[in-house]
């Protein structure tokens, strides 16, 4: 059983990629649109679903929507939701930012469920909120491609952090062999983010890629392909499924 711990179903279905049934997702939306658009697989027991503010769109969704959702177990991970300073024009709406992940957070905090994290410049930012994110269940860095510096300053926070593993995660060869061999096993995620994303060369991100990305964990691990994928289906399984 592989691993999605993030991608935006609706948009794959629209490419026509199908699903498969050997893979546990968590489809993540940024709008009552998108999560409408979940319908087809909504009863697909492998399907998980969450939803968040992202920071590029910061009010196509608003939070009261987001905690019904919360309430009536319709989504079982707050996010994709973050700090995203990688643009001037990005950066400008930091306190917007800033206060509506505090708002998400709350959410998260009061139905006890994980948080996506979409990060990028933003890394001190959210560490600012350490107290809060160390009472979830758990925080998922999507899309993780930074050092084993930043996975201990959020160790030393106490923050039950999860590190999700894309094809862009693996870009650069020699910090990446670093920061995945600094990444904890009962940590590790792997995703796609499709249909963005897409690995190099290629124009879209597809599902099918996730084989390729447990490969290489598993190089670099240097642990079987089986124990990678049990750990991880292991890890997505304590975080998402509520006993
Ligand atoms: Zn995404």
């Amino acid at each position: 059983m592989l691993v999605d711990a993030h991608i935006h179903i609706p948009a794959c279905l629209a490419h026509s990629f199908s699903l498969s049934p050997q893979t546990i997702y968590l489809s993540s939306s940024s709008s009552i649109e998108e999560f409408r658009a979940h319908d087809s697989v909504r009863e697909n027991p492998h399907v998980f679903f969450s939803a968040g503010i992202h920071p590029w769109s910061l009010e196509q969704l608003q939070c009261e929507q987001i905690e019904l959702w919360a309430k009536t177990g319709a989504i079982q991970a707050i996010g994709e939701c973050g700090i995203d300073l990688y643009t001037p024009e990005l950066a400008v709406n930091v306190s917007r930012q800033r206060e509506l992940f505090a708002n998400q957070l709350a959410i998260a905090k009061a139905y006890q469920l994980p948080l996506v994290i979409h990060e990028r410049k933003g890394f001190d930012e959210i560490l600012q909120f350490s107290s809060e994110l160390s009472q979830l269940p758990g925080v998922i860095f999507h899309s993780w491609n930074k050092s084993p510096e930043h996975i201990v300053a959020l160790q030393r926070k106490n923050i039950n952090a999860f590190f999700s593993i894309g094809s862009s995660s693996l870009r650069n060869a020699k910090k990446t062999l670093r920061n995945i061999a600094a990444i904890p096993l009962d940590h590790l995620l792997t995703e796609t983010d499709a249909p963005f994303q897409p690995p190099a060369g290629e124009k879209l991100n597809h599902p099918g890629t996730l084989s390729s990305i447990v490969g290489a964990l598993s190089v670099i691990k240097k642990s079987s392909r089986s124990l990678i994928e049990d750990k991880i289906r292991q890890n997505i399984t304590n975080l998402l499924i509520k006993d």
